[in-house]
């Protein structure tokens, strides 16, 4: 049962020391009751407390780490049905299955592919993150050179997915990778291999009673890193299973499903752009772990940018740093844009800054993360505000000019804006930013 604020607050230190991060230790407790930070964070917590605490502070749906060192890759921890009652977690991890059945150019093709499957979008580094490695042969030796080879070249968290547990552990025991799978007739053997190697554990059932049942007795026998696979096979039952493990953990607080979810659409469709479809709703409903046949770049970006659609704060627009950005390396000569710091925006109209060769200051207003025409309705992109911080940030001292290109959208502003910026020239750039390479090309103040 959670604890609430204040009852958390009883069983911590009272001395507001700060250490934390919070300034008191009440609203260390209250927001340790939102499951919005860890009670690891307060160093002064007594041992009894701790394991009242942790008990009752832990996210209903445990987190998971997979894999050691850069490789490593969390999922799990969610606290919530919906995105919009509070921010995601930790998103669903990509993962592509390599078996030994494939040949030996072809296992190798796809795992090299898939390094060069990573793009950038808003500041982030989208790419997949688990090499899941299955043994169909019942060879121990092959499947152990496979996972050597993926191992050794790849520096993405691995699966393991055999019955042969054993051999692939002793190639990438110490690299924590997830073993696949613990079942009603074999859950001891797989619990040892699981604790002497301190691996997470794929559990797979045929139904989510016997899920509960096995989860249950991996728990007794020591195992905390579990990792839920129902067993089903067809999308629509997959899809039910996974909305009520979600639900079950959440709101039930069933603890035996209080584990993240591993979905299998490559078992589930031969159809490369089917299997893309189930993942994607996989995505979105609720998976911790999505594996694949095969990786595209046409199948994956997609699913990369729904991941990062969902997982990121709906409350909180992505923002770019307020400031000056010199985009190929700009003189005194050279143009001055504004922009606001959506990071959308900012990333367009540098990409088409990029694209004009043409070096270039662009400065970024803070706009909270909103877009320029949805900041100058809300009063964040105008004359007002913008003027100060033009002046402010100095950008006067280094163009011999002062000329300022404000976007076409905020036409509507130059006006003004030149009455706040006394001795600027204030000029309407192009309202599209593909525009933007035409218009620098021909600039000249
Ligand atoms: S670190 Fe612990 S004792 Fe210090 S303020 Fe935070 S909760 Fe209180």
């Amino acid at each position: 049962m959670a604890l609430t604020g204040i009852q958390i607050f009883k069983l911590l230190p009272k001395t507001n020391c700060k250490e934390c991060g919070f300034p008191t230790c009440l609203a260390f407790a209250m927001q340790l009751a939102m499951g919005k930070t860890e009670l690891a964070l307060c160093p002064y917590v007594s041992e009894e407390a701790k394991d009242q605490l942790q008990e009752a502070s832990a996210p209903p749906i445990r987190p998971i780490t997979i894999g050691m060192g850069a490789a490593a890759f969390k999922t799990g921890g969610e606290t919530v049905m919906f995105r919009h009652e509070k921010t995601f977690e930790n998103q669903p991890g990509l993962a592509l299955r390599i078996t030994d059945a494939m040949d030996e150019g072809e296992g190798d093709a796809r795992v090299e592919k898939m390094k060069t499957l990573q793009y950038e979008r808003v500041g982030l580094l989208l790419r997949p993150d688990v090499v899941a490695v299955k043994e169909t042969r019942g060879d121990p030796k092959k499947f152990a050179d496979l996972v050597q080879k993926v191992h050794q070249r790849n520096g993405y968290a691995l699966i393991l997915m055999s019955d042969l547990l054993g051999a692939g552990l002793t190639i990438c025991g110490a690299a924590r990778p997830l073993i696949y799978a613990a079942t009603k007739e074999n859950a001891d053997d797989v619990a040892k291999l699981a604790k002497e190697h301190k691996c997470p554990v794929a559990a797979r059932a045929e139904s989510l009673e016997e899920l509960a049942a096995l989860t249950d007795r991996l728990s007794g026998l020591g195992i905390k890193d579990i990792v839920l696979d129902s067993g089903s096979r067809t999308s629509r039952r997959a899809l039910e299973d996974q909305i009520i493990i979600r639900r079950s953990a959440l709101v039930g607080k069933f603890k035996p499903l209080g584990f993240l979810t591993i979905t299998l659409p490559c078992e589930m469709m031969d159809d490369p752009m089917k299997e893309t479809l189930i993942a994607s709703t996989f995505v979105a409903k609720y998976a911790g772990i999505i594996v694949l046949s095969n990786f595209e770049g046409h199948s994956l970006f997609p699913l990369l940018l729904e991941r990062m659609n969902i997982y990121t704060d709906p409350q909180r627009p992505m923002a770019t740093e307020e400031g000056i950005y010199e985009i190929g390396g700009p003189d005194e000569n050279a143009p001055v844009l504004i922009t606001s710091n959506f990071s959308l925006t900012y990333f367009i109209v540098s990409g088409e800054i990029e694209t004009s060769r043409v070096s270039s200051h662009l400065l970024v207003k803070d706009t909270e993360g909103l877009s320029v025409m949805t900041a100058w309705a809300a009063g964040k992109f105008v004359a007002e505000e913008i003027g100060p911080f033009v002046t402010k940030c100095g950008i006067g001292d280094r163009v011999k000019h002062h000329h300022l290109i404000i976007p076409g959208y905020a036409a509507q502003i130059s006006g003004e804006l030149e009455e706040e910026l006394p001795g600027w020239t204030i000029e309407i750039g192009p309202r599209e930013a593909s525009h933007i390479p035409a218009y620098l090309k021909q600039w000249n103040p």
